[in-house]
């Protein structure tokens, strides 16, 4: 709910979804012009499409579970690497990577710099790099705190560099700054 939308337009509408589908099982039952109406009109319409058909193959061949493996998430119609990462990691606070726009916005800053982010040797990159980062414990608040430092400091357009904690780090920096960050931090 929350990719490309913002939290205080998706808090109301998480909130009537779990009251409305409680479980996986809940959800797979529903009629899928339901589904679709509760989750209107937070746009991408085909998510809540594919949510109902993840919930009816979780009911169907997992007593209504989702797995905790990688493999078998991935076998599921609708669940990618960045969505088996995130359920792993969040769901079953396994060892696993993520990479959302976020996240992938800032390791492709701090460690690579230039270039175009969306090819897919980049992509193979990022991965690795999320994988590699990844502490021995307590992953759940270290992908938290990547999406979130991605979302509220090192953002798409704006990023806050001067305030950075990774600014010595960082390839991209201080190239990320605008005229008027430049400006600052010249002076
Ligand atoms: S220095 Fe700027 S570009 Fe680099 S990680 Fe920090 S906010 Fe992002």
């Amino acid at each position: 709910m929350l990719q490309q939308t913002q939290v205080d337009r998706v808090l109301p509408k998480y909130r009537e979804w779990l009251d409305k589908y409680p479980s996986l099982k809940a959800l797979a039952a529903a009629h899928p012009d339901e589904v679709d109406s509760t989750w209107r009109p937070l746009g991408y319409n085909a998510r809540p499409k594919r949510l109902h058909s993840i919930a009816k193959e979780a009911v169907n061949t997992h007593g209504g579970k989702l797995p905790s493996d990688e493999q078998t998430l991935r076998s599921f119609k609708g669940i990618g690497a960045y969505t088996a990462g995130a359920v792993q990691s969040f769901a079953f606070g396994r060892r696993a990577p993520i990479l959302d726009t976020n996240v992938a916005r800032v390791l492709f800053r701090v460690f690579i710099g230039y270039g175009y982010r969306k090819d897919t040797v980049t992509q193979k990159r990022l991965w690795t790099l999320s994988a590699t980062l990844l502490p021995r414990k307590n992953v759940y608040d270290f992908n938290q705190a990547l999406m979130d430092f991605g979302a509220l400091v090192c953002t798409a357009r704006k990023p806050r560099c001067l305030i950075c904690p990774m600014s010595p780090i960082c390839e991209a920096y201080p190239f990320n700054l605008d005229h008027e960050q430049v400006v600052q931090h010249r002076s």
